[in-house]
Order: C-alpha cells, then structure tokens, then sequence
C-alpha cells in the first residue's frame, strides 16, 4: 500500500467511527509558553483537554506534523543513526474529548490495525502500565488488560512501568496510563533465537511501538499530587511513517516511499550511494530528515534565525550541512536541490509546501551558503587550535566554542582531531555544555502555583472590539514567578475588553478599579492555551468584588492605527510588488509597526515612495471598517479575505475589510482608515533570503518624526550660517574641500621632491655602500615612495627611516637587491631585529620592510644600530 493510502485508509476508518476529520494544525506553537513546537497529535488540542475551550465535536481524527527537537521530546541525537525515529513526523490520531473510553480506544485500533491494514496478529505486542509504589501509589491499569485479553494471547499483553506507560503532558496537567502497540519485524529465524516479548521497548530497531492509546483520567496538579477527572479523555499518537513500514514490509521507515524519492535525489546530486557504507548512510538519512523538517517550518512560517524556534531550525539545517560537508563531501550548497522532490510528493497533503516551494528554496540556500562560511572559519580556528595544542589533545572549552560558535558537534571536532593525532578532552566539553544548560534553565526558570478558582464560570468572553471598558468578575487567579517578570499575578476574568498579544499586536494595558476607588494595574495581557491572561503585580484587595476595567485608549488606539496601517500595507506590496508578497510575520504596537513579507528583491526608492502614497490614498479615502464576526472560514475565503499559513484558524473566523483589503485577523482596528493620518515608512531592509522588512509609522509618530526632521534641518541651517539655501551652501563647502585637497596633494608631492634631493646630499659611503639612517617627516605611504625613488637612482643603496605620526613609530628599511644577494642581508630581519626600540615588530620583503611600534623614543636608538649591518 502507497503511504498516501496507507494515511487516508486511517482518516477513513475513524471518519466512519464519526470522528470529525481536521488538518494538521501548524507545528509552530504560537499561544504556549512551555511548548514551542507540536510534539504529538495531542498538542493542539490542549485547551480541550485543559477545558478551556469546547471542541466542535467530542470525536477528532487527524494526522498532525510533529516535530521532536527539544524540551521534553528530543529525539535529535538519535535521527540518522537508528532507522525509525525522525524530527519531523506524522502522527495519526483519534480523540475522545470526554466521549468513548478505554473499550472503543481499543477495540478500534485492533480492528484497524488487523482487519483493516491486516497486519498479522503474531506480529503485535501489547503494553498496559502495571501501577506504581512511588508517592502516586497507582493501581494496574486492569481494567485496559482485561479488554486486551478479547483480543490477542495473555502472553502478548506486557506490563510496563512509570516511563513508558504513564504518559503526562508536561509538570501539570491531564495525565494518565496508556497502552502501546509494539511490531515485531525480524525475521523468522530471528524470533526463533531471541523470544519478542523480551525485546519490546529494548530500543530495537525491528521491534518497535507503533502506536500508543493514552487513556487520560487524572490531572497533575502544581503540588505533584493527582486528582480524578470528572470526564474521561482518549488521546492516541501512530507514528505515519513506522506504520508505512510494516505495512510495506521493509525494514527501515528510510526504506518506505516516505523518504526513498529524497534518498534517490540525494544519491543524484552528491554522486554518492545509499546503503553501502555506514556513514554515508547516516548522512543520508540526517540530510532526507532534516530537510523534511526545516521545509515544513519555513512553510509554516518559522524561519532559521537566532533566537527561539528559529535558532532550533537553524541547527537542524546546520546539522544536514555539517553531515553532507563531512560525509558526502558536498563543500556548496546543494540541500535546497531536494525541496521540488519533496514539495512533488507531500504537496497534495500540505499543500503550504507547493505554494511555498520557492521560498522555501531560497532560504535553505542562502542559510546553506552562510553556514559553509562560518564552517570554514571553524576549521580554521580548529587547526590553530590544535598548532596550538602542547601536549595532543584540544581542551573542552575550545571544542565547546566550536560546538557553540560554529555548530561543529563534538564528533566532528572528534573526527578531525583523530585524523591528525590529537585527542579531545570530552569531559571539558560536557562540564561547559552543563555549565551553559545550567545557565539558560536559570535564566526562564519559573514557578506556576495551580490556578485558584473563585467562579466555575469557564468561558470567558472577550468583549474589547466594542468597548473599552466593563464591569468584570475575577473567576481565576494564579502566582506566577519568573526570572524575567518576578513575581506577579495572572488574573482571569468573567469577561473582559483586554486584547490578548496575537496576531502580531501587542497585548493591551490599562487598569482595573475596585469599588474604593483603588487601581490594580495591568501590564499585559496574553492568550494562553485560548484563556485570556491579564498581568499585574498585586492582587485586588476583595476578589469577590465587582472591578471596572479599564483599557488604556491611547496603547489601544495607536495600536489599532498600526494594525489597520498594516493591512493597508500589505495590500499596497501585493498590488506594487506582485501577489507574490505573503507575510511572514508582523509586529504592531503603539509606536510603530513592522512587516515582514517574500519578496526576492530590494524594494527600491521608488517602489516604497509608490507604496506609501498608495498607503496614504487610501487613508484619505476614509474607507469604513466592514467587519465580519464569527462567519464560516470558506464563506470567508470566497469574500476574497487572505489567510496566513502557520496561523491556528478556527472553524469560523473574523475577517476584516477596508476597500480592498481583506484579511482574517482577530486583532483591533480604527473605524475608518482616517484615522491614522498618515503613514510613513521609516525603513527597509532584507532579513533573511528572499525575505524583506518594511519598518513604518503612523498617526501621532508621524508628527513627532517629521518634527524631529524639522528640528535637525533648523540646525543644519544655524551651523551654515542660516542660509536660506542649505543644500547651495553645503555644496559650496564641498567644492572648497576638494580644491583644498588638491592644493595639499601639491604642496607635498613639492615636499618630498625638496626632502629627496636633501636626503641624496646626506648619503655617505660607507664599507662600499651608499648609507643612510634618518628621521624623516613623512607617513609610511611617503617614505615608501621616497625609498623607491631613490633606489631607482642609485646602487648599492642601505636606507633605515624612522617617522613618528599620531604618536606611533615607523621603521622603513630598504636594501638595493644586488646588495641583498652580495652581502645576504634582508631588511625583513633587520626591521624585525630593531623594531624591538620601538616596541615593536613588522616584516616584509629583503629588500623592503617595515616595522611599526608604540615607542616613539627607540626611533633614534635603532637608527643608531643601523650601520652594524654593514660594518
Ligand atoms: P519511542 O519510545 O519509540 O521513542 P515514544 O514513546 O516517544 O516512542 P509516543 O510519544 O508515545 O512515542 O508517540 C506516539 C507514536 O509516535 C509512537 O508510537 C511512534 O510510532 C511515533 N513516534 C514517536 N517518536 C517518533 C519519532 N521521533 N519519529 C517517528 N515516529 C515517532
Ligand atoms: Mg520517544
């Protein structure tokens, strides 16, 4: 069975089970403060399971991409090495939000996996958790094992511990014990040397668990302890691309049609073969990996940079150069060669990688051509390091700069040192590695007490597009402590007119007031898993009191100015530049807005002066604000309303519309585009390849920025004597600057023919050389021409000059070249030798060098030493 049938066979299944069949949601987790990428089918879905938000159906069923690069999940070091485990994966699902439990769960994946994709039941292993006599003090799961027995042999059914089947979210939250699902895939003769059942989470790579059914039915609370869910959940994750391996019957998920199209075009590109040499093989796998993962985000709008979700992006392309550079001795750019295959055979389900492909391209050369750079200035340092090196072997801290600096792992500083004899100290690099952990785990360390709910009033409204201010109740609160915020307060409310950060605009500020007139200030406010969190540092004196809540109108206005500028923008781009232009990623706040958007060329003068003025034609044409609330997504695609890739939409939208612009977009707008004033852009610039930055303002900035233009032009006027026409008078300035320049080029070429026919005069003969060493007045490009110019006059010629200019010392020495034959001399040595006075040192030919110094007064010293040469 094709891959493609192989996942769609799964969404059928559970589509006739009535699950609601949904896509995959973006893998860039924007709402979560302790997730940045989607780990596992159930990430998305988060706020259902947390219960703040209601699910449009209690039955789902999807294949989510996923991505296992870091915090809880890492599976990085593995990829390459073993056969079946990958950064970026598919992991099919199906849910339950409080509907079907343990009997279904179970039921429907032994019929799917059997009936359906007719895996033989001999192959299969089963793993329920067997309880745990740690403070949790959990019974056996007995009832999972009661069910499993109607199914397959007692002996199949495996119990398993703590680690493997007792799955948890996070440090808090919904928790429970899951069952897995293993494959034993070796041969027949294999299985009748080494029994299964003793191999099953043993990390062999032909006995491996395909699926896991987690039966969710405790919440972890802040203090550790565990209390019982009043609704049952199931949440399941099949590994997409181990399943296309069993059911293709080979041996290796690389040897699925998954990856073989990208195994072959790499095989093409770098002339190499897969599945003959080990370390080729790894490569090849680390290079078809990572380039699936690295595509998917840029598709989903993560581009490589060096913070956050863009830096671990950003190294996993590092590690796919770093692999082909070494083992595929591909020394240019040649990954970005594989997105067309990749985008021909995923493009049908992510249709973002068809659209993208160009993009996408384009970044991961550009990001490959930059790394090479930086690699082959590691090396560099790599082989100074180990010249360097007294006693064979690299120090931890350099190897760990390395790693850190240049992405070289410590294999490959490993690999290189061995090749030339040398040794690394592992042990220094893993004491600065933890050194460095150590110092970023305290720098975001925080404390999240458990919320204290005063109202089981859960949904809470969010009223701000019609008023700024309400009369709210608080029906949750928490104590947050971070290193970065201190300790603070996160308030929930019954309602509320904040705007939560989202969409690129910044959360609102304000206040609330309590009945005595008292104010709690809020600082910010955020959306975390869809609740709407309101920051402030102390807490209101009565929490059962009714507050007025009070959004800061001019945060709120300038900001809302920002964002509708920023739609006018981009409809601007899309119609100067080419419907090409997406957004990539925008950020609006009070003072200023910025936009980011694909384009593969430099925006030049012109076009910018074309997009501002269209930008401002259509705030003067005061257009109103149509806004369409709560409408179906598609009703609103065939409005024409643009849509982001990487954006978590939900079934039905917002979208809003000022003429001819119309995007979905949940943030906050002005009424009428007159509003804004004025728009001006401030700059522009690239931030990555094909990818440009447009930085502007708006409204009252625009009055401030023009009077600070004002302002410098007043004092420009007042420093050229208030002249009535500045740009005359500068340029008067800068022809008098050129004349005088040419005068003094003159004036010194007179000098240095004056000095030339003195210094001649000077020159005495001494043991058969012309000699002379002098003081002369000159910089170091002068005397240089000087000694030339004598040389080509005379024979047999010794010249030492010293100089002094800004208070440093020169030391210039020519030799005529027969003198350097005859008498083996070399001015090199001898600037070297006598730079000492000055303290000093320089070099250069035999016959001319120099030497430059901190010590004006040895000039005369070494002059001094000069004639021993000769003598
Ligand atoms: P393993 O022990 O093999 O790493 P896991 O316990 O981490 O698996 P889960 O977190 O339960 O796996 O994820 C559910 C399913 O997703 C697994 O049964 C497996 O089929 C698949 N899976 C997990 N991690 C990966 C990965 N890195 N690459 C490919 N598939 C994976
Ligand atoms: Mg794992």
């Amino acid at each position: 069975m094709k891959s493609q049938d192989i996942r769609n066979t799964f969404l059928d299944f559970f589509e006739k089970k009535e699950h609601l069949i949904v896509p995959s949601a973006p893998m860039v987790v924007k709402n979560d403060p302790t997730l940045m990428f989607v780990n596992s089918g159930m990430a998305p879905f988060k706020e259902y399971f947390l219960g703040n938000s209601e699910p449009k159906k209690n039955r789902i069923s999807d294949t989510q991409k996923c991505l296992r690069v870091s915090g809880k999940h890492n599976d990085l070091e593995e990829v390459g090495y073993d056969t079946y485990h990958h950064t970026l994966f598919e992991m099919l699902g199906n849910w339950s939000f409080g509907d079907y439990f343990k009997k279904e769960a179970i039921a429907w994946a032994w019929e799917l996996l059997t009936e359906v994709y007719g895996i033989d039941k001999d192959l299969l292993y089963v793993t329920v958790f067997e309880g745990s006599d740690d403070a949790d003090n959990l019974k056996m799961d007995t009832e999972a094992y009661d069910i499993w027995k109607q199914y397959i042999a007692e002996d199949r059914i495996l119990k398993g511990n703590k680690k493997d089947n007792f799955w948890e979210m996070g440090d808090q939250g919904p928790c429970g014990p899951c069952s897995e699902i293993h494959v034993d895939i070796r041969s027949a003769e294999e299985k009748a040397k080494v029994d299964g059942k003793t191999l099953v989470n043993m990390d062999h790579p032909q006995v491996v668990e395909i699926w896991n059914l987690v039966f969710m039915q405790y919440n972890r609370k802040a203090n550790g302890s565990l209390e019982v869910l009043p609704n049952k959940h199931i949440d399941t994750g099949m590994g997409f691309e181990r399943l296309c391996m069993v059911l293709q019957g080979v041996q290796s998920n690389y040897d699925t049609d998954v990856f073989t199209p990208i195994i072959r075009e790499i095989e093409t590109i770098t002339n190499s073969s897969y599945g003959k040499d080990e370390k080729v093989d790894v490569a090849i796998r680390v290079i078809s990996d990572h380039v699936r993962a690295v595509a998917f985000s840029i598709a989903d709008g993560q581009l490589p940079s060096n913070t956050g979700a863009g830096y671990v992006i950003r190294r996993i392309l590092r590690r796919a150069i770093r692999y082909g550079f070494t083992f595929l001795n591909q020394k240019e750019p040649f990954i970005y060669k594989l997105t067309e295959t990749l985008s021909n055979q995923m493009g049908d389900a992510f249709p973002e990688l068809k659209s993208q492909e160009r993009l996408i391209e384009n970044v991961i050369k550009e990001e490959e051509n930059s790394f090479l750079r930086t690699l082959d200035q590691g090396l560099l340092l790599l082989d100074k390091v180990i010249d360097d090196s007294k006693d064979k072997t690299i120090d931890g801290a350099k190897a760990f700069e390395l790693y850190d600096t240049y992405g070289f792992p410590l294999d490959l500083t490993q690999l290189i040192a061995r090749e030339k004899g040398y040794s690394v100290n592992e042990e220094g690099f893993k004491t600065e590695m933890q050194k460095q952990k150590d110092r970023s785990r305290a720098a975001s360390a925080s404390e999240t007490s458990d919320w204290v709910i005063l109202k089981e009033d859960d949904t809470e409204e969010f009223i701000g597009y019609d008023t700024l201010t309400a009369d709210v109740k608080l029906t949750r609160y928490r104590k947050v402590t971070s290193k970065k915020d201190g300790e603070h307060y996160q308030l929930v409310f019954n309602m509320t007119p904040f705007y939560p950060e989202g969409g690129g605009q910044v959360g609102d500020k304000g206040y609330i007031e309590v009945p005595n007139g008292d104010v709690v200030y809020i600082t910010d406010t955020k959306k975390e898993n869809n609740v709407i969190i309101h920051i402030t540092k102390n807490l209101p004196s009565d929490l059962d009191d009714t507050f007025k809540a009070m959004v800061s109108d001019e945060h709120r206005r300038l900001s809302a100015s920002n964002h509708t500028a920023t739609h006018l923008l981009h409809q601007a781009l899309r119609t100067i530049l080419g419907t090409h232009v997406e957004q990539k990623g925008s950020l609006v706040k009070p003072a200023s807005l910025r936009f980011d958007f694909s384009h593969f060329s430099k925006v030049d003068a012109d076009q910018l002066q074309e997009i501002e003025d269209f930008v401002n034609a259509r705030i003067r044409e005061n257009l109103e604000l149509e806004e369409y609330r709560n409408i179906p997504m598609q009703q609103a695609l065939d409005k024409g309303a643009i849509a982001l890739f990487g954006e978590k939409y939900g079934d039905s939208v917002r979208a809003i519309k000022f003429g001819q612009s119309m995007e979905l977009c949940g943030g906050t707008h002005v009424q009428n585009t007159g509003d804004i004033w004025y728009f001006k852009i401030k700059s522009e610039s690239a931030i990555a390849a094909g990818i440009r930055r447009i930085e502007a303002i708006t409204n009252v900035a625009v009055g401030d920025y023009f009077e600070d233009v004002e302002k410098q032009f007043e004092s420009i006027k007042s420093v050229l004597k208030n002249s009535n026409e500045p740009v005359k008078a500068v340029q008067a300035l800068q022809d008098e600057n050129a004349n005088l320049k040419k005068q003094i080029e003159a004036l010194l070429k007179d000098k240095a023919k004056n000095l030339k026919g003195e210094l001649k005069n000077e020159i005495s003969e001494v043991n058969g050389v012309q000699f002379l060493a002098k003081k002369v007045d000159l910089d170091g490009a002068g005397i240089k021409d000087l000694c030339f110019d004598l040389g080509s006059n005379m024979d047999n010629l010794f010249l030492l000059f010293g100089s002094e200019t800004n208070g440093k010392a020169i030391l210039s020495c020519y030799i005529s070249k027969e003198l350097v034959a005859a008498k083996d001399l070399n001015a090199g040595n001898i600037v070297r030798e006598l730079g000492k006075h000055i303290q000093g040192g320089g070099g250069g030919q035999p016959f001319f060098a120099t030497a430059g110094g901190k010590n004006p007064a040895g000039i005369d010293a070494a002059l001094d030493s000069a004639k021993s040469y000769i003598e």
